[in-house]
């Protein structure tokens, strides 16, 4: 309506919300742990049913953390209880494209090698010199998984001095 009179009136807000009511107090920190990125990282320390147990997984993650690396996985060493799910490599996982994949106690069945035969170089650490995964890998060490790895810290270790 035109001859409609307002008035404005200015509250102070300091009348109605005490200071205190704007105080946070911090109980306790947690930083979230950083996540899992397969697909980002340029080496890939990937372990198999063969490693045998969440124990020898880390000394997987030990190898990649010394190389600036990431644990990966496949079905069934996820399936075992070895490792998380978001590390599973393949048909039903992850596909990455490393420039180096260590392929740990992995037989290298096609759902597995589907996910990571693209990477620029492959090392594959098995007791079986007839394992599939040695056809398409660049390097084969035959041997356990519980004494290479150590040894391949060890001598990284060494040699980056
Ligand atoms: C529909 C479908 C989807 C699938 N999707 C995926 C997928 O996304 N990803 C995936 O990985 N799999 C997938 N699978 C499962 C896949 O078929 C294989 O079963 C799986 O990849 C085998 O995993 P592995 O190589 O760890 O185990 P295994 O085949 O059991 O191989 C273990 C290897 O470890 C070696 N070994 C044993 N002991 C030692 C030791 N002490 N030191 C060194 N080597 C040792 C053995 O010689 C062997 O080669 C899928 C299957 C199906 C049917």
């Amino acid at each position: 309506k035109a001859d409609h009179k307002g008035e404005v009136i200015n509250h102070s807000v300091a009348d109605f919300v005490r200071d205190e009511d704007f105080v946070i107090e911090i109980i306790d920190r947690h930083v979230a742990k950083s996540k899992i990125n397969l697909g980002g990282a340029p080496i890939i320390v990937s372990g198999g049913y063969g490693v045998g147990s969440a124990e020898s997984f880390e000394l997987l993650h030990e190898l990649a953390d010394l190389l600036g690396g990431e644990v990966g996985a496949t079905r069934a060493a996820v399936d075992a209880g070895f490792t998380e799910h978001e590390r599973q490599i393949g048909q039903t996982g992850v596909t990455v494209r490393p420039k180096l994949y260590i392929a740990c106690g992995i037989s290298g069945q096609i759902q597995h090698v589907a996910g990571m035969q693209e990477s620029s170089m492959i090392i594959s650490i098995n007791t079986d010199p007839d394992a599939p995964i040695n056809t398409i890998a660049d390097y084969v060490i035959t041997g356990r998984i519980e004494e290479v790895i150590p040894k391949l810290i060890k001598y990284y270790k060494q040699n980056s001095k």
